[in-house]
C-alpha cells in the first residue's frame, strides 16, 4: 500500500467516525522505529491533530491498524492509558471492520 493509499483509508474512516473536525495525517515507517509498537498516533487534542504512523508490512491489516489508531481519537478525553484501554479498543476495532466488511 503507497501512503496515498493509507491517507484514503484514514480519509474513510475518519468520515465514518465523525472525525472531520481533526486534521489527520498518517505515513509507513521501517519495521521496527515505533518499539513494540507497530502503530502509533500522536494525538494533539488543542489542535485537533494527529500524526499516526504504521510500521510497514504490519502484522495484521492496515485497516485495521487505522481504525485501532482512530478509535483511540474518537474516545481521546474519555480514556486514561492503560491495559485495559488498550482491550476494549480492540474489541472495537474488530467490531467496526467486521461490520463495514458485511
Ligand atoms: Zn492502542
Amino acid at each position: 500500500m503507497t501512503t496515498k493509499g493509507l491517507n484514503r483509508l484514514v480519509g474513510k474512516w475518519q468520515k465514518r467516525m465523525r472525525l472531520q473536525d481533526w486534521e489527520i495525517a498518517a505515513e509507513f515507517v521501517p519495521p521496527g522505529s515505533l518499539g513494540d509498537s507497530v502503530a502509533l498516533a500522536a494525538v494533539e487534542p488543542d489542535y485537533r491533530t494527529v500524526q499516526m504512523k504504521i510500521q510497514e508490512d504490519p502484522p495484521a491489516d492496515v485497516e485495521s491498524h487505522v481504525v485501532h489508531e482512530l478509535v483511540h481519537v474518537r474516545l481521546w478525553g474519555w480514556t486514561a492509558p492503560n491495559d485495559r484501554e488498550e482491550g476494549d479498543i480492540n474489541m472495537l476495532t474488530v467490531a467496526l471492520v467486521d461490520a463495514y466488511r458485511r
